[in-house]
């Protein structure tokens, strides 16, 4: 179990979550709970809501203190083709396939509105979720994050943002 003298709060964290995923697109999500299932198809890894077709993905920021990386299991809408080839390739390696263009279809807590943000999708193995890659080009802190990696300042912010911490 990780843990670590916390530089924002001067607790000692251990045994906190380093993820934090969406069961469904925002959009679906929003819709009422008795209708849902009747408007859209979802499972854990793939939606798609009328013509729109999102899938489950892994958004990671490596920690520069501590080993491993922070993971957001965000779901990212893509092309409908896109969706068919990650259904094709669900049981197999598709890490050999170029990257797929998407748009991020949650609101992440701790940033700038992240809804509708463009972003690139690398599909892995057939036990991984597909990565996400923040393009640096639009300076959105998600974007630098994953660049530069998060210290543990960054990650205590994001543990109270996602409602894991409480806040100061
Ligand atoms: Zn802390």
């Amino acid at each position: 179990m990780q843990s670590f003298v916390c530089p924002s709060c001067g607790d000692t964290h251990e045994g906190l979550p380093t993820d934090h995923g969406w069961k469904l697109p925002d959009v679906v999500w929003d819709i009422p709970e008795s209708e849902r299932a009747k408007l859209a198809k979802f499972n854990s890894d793939l939606c798609q809501f009328g013509n729109r077709f999102f899938i489950r993905c892994l958004l990671k920021l490596q920690f520069n203190e501590q080993p491993d990386y922070y993971g957001w299991g965000v779901w990212i809408e893509v092309q409908e083709q896109d969706f068919y080839r990650y259904v094709e390739l669900y049981d197999k390696d598709g890490s050999g396939e170029p990257p797929v263009s998407g748009t991020i279809a949650n609101s992440m807590p701790g940033y700038p509105d992240t809804l509708g943000m463009p972003v690139v999708v690398q599909f892995q193995s057939s036990t991984s979720r597909p990565a996400v890659l923040v393009p640096t080009n639009i300076g959105h802190p998600l974007a630098l994050e994953q660049v530069a990696g998060i210290d543990n300042r960054r990650y205590h912010e994001i543990l109270v943002a996602t409602g894991s911490l409480g806040g100061p």
